[in-house]
């Protein structure tokens, strides 16, 4: 089969588009014949860094296939598959766990210690064909395309967890999503909107911003020209907002912290700034913030955001669709933040 692999770490140059045997199923697995694979900025990180990735080349496992969220047709399955059939068209759960740690047993799989995430400790996506256990597939609404299906895992998962699960977001509530021009700050856009919420958004252009007041944004805040916090505060008459989704990490932690109202909640899921941020315990404790990290998401979650995109609840924002062979351009486009939305690799293109 074709498929996009590196046998090194480094600049994009190092993705090769080559032939390479398709993956062989045990009993319990599928094979997926991919339909469309999104890229995230962690495929980026694995390319060039990441050390868990640099453990699996120097395993000899070579060479490696990015890709997590992945959409497509089952090729093949093993012979204890039940309740999947060929040709069935599914969306892949992105994470692999464990199955029998105290976590997973009580459905909270997102913590499971030896996790694996498809397209990371194992190969994924960027490919024609990709296997996976069969509990991964997720039947998809005939309503749904391939490529909007493949956009939704990691994006929309970690902003549901975030926003429903950890933040229990409320229709009453204003909340703050930073960087509203990437996958999970657009996810998180439009979830807020289903709820009701009000959203306060900040984005580093007007053109990002502009298209988040298209999305729903009812406050939009350009970042570069202003203290975010002292914005919220000014359109809330001082009280803040109830909830602040967080993935910039210390660049914006005191910002963030600064915009909550009393009883307000910071969810957390990244730092691509800088892990170290401080709080004012005293404010702390007398506003009753609440301060919370999130991790992705579970099967079960994924599944009602499938449903939800079937019936036209949610629709990811896609920002091109490209052959699976220019995953090198792909990654240059996402390393240059020149996109609006998910990039796609498609095989069939
Ligand atoms: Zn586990």
């Amino acid at each position: 089969m074709k498929a996009i692999v590196f046998s090194e770490q480094g600049s994009a140059e190092v993705l090769q588009y080559t032939d390479i045997p398709k993956p062989t199923l045990d009993t319990n697995e599928v094979l997926v014949k991919v339909e469309a694979c999104a890229v995230n900025y962690l495929d980026i990180h694995a390319r060039r860094n990441r050390p868990e990735i640099e453990a699996k080349l120097r395993r000899g496992d070579t060479p490696h296939i990015l890709g997590s969220d992945i959409a497509g047709t089952i090729a093949e399955i093993g012979g204890a598959v039940r309740g999947l059939a060929v040709g069935d068209r599914v969306v892949l759960a992105p994470c692999i766990p464990c199955d029998i740690c105290s976590d997973c047993y009580r459905g909270a799989e997102n913590l499971c210690d030896t996790q694996e995430l498809i397209g990371f400790q194992i190969n994924g996506g960027y490919a024609e064909y990709v296997k996976a256990p069969s509990q991964n597939a997720i039947q998809m609404p005939a309503a749904l395309s391939f490529v909007n299906a493949a956009a939704m895992p990691i994006a929309y998962l970690t902003a549901w967890h975030m926003l429903m699960t950890r933040a229990q977001l409320r229709p009453e509530d204003d909340i703050l999503i930073l960087g509203v021009g990437g996958g999970v700050g657009s996810a998180g856009l439009q979830i807020a909107k289903l709820t009701g919420a009000r959203v306060f958004a900040t984005a580093s252009s007007d053109e990002k911003l502009k298209r988040a007041r298209q999305m729903g944004a009812n406050v939009t805040i350009n970042y570069k020209d202003t203290d975010f916090s002292e914005v919220v505060l000014d359109v809330t008459n001082g009280r803040g907002v109830d909830v602040v989704l967080e993935h910039v990490g210390a660049a914006t932690w005191d910002q963030s912290i600064a915009s909550l109202a009393k009883n307000g909640r910071l969810v957390s899921c990244g730092v691509t700034t800088g892990n170290i941020g401080t709080i004012n315990i005293r404010k702390m404790y007398q506003k009753q913030l609440t301060v919370m990290g999130s991790a992705l998401g579970t099967v079960r979650e994924l599944r009602t955001l499938i449903d939800l995109a079937g019936q036209g609840k949610l629709e990811p924002i896609i920002d091109r669709i490209l052959p699976l062979h220019r995953a090198g351009e792909a990654h240059l486009l996402l390393e240059n933040r020149q996109n609006f939305g998910k990039i796609c690799l498609c095989p069939n293109l």
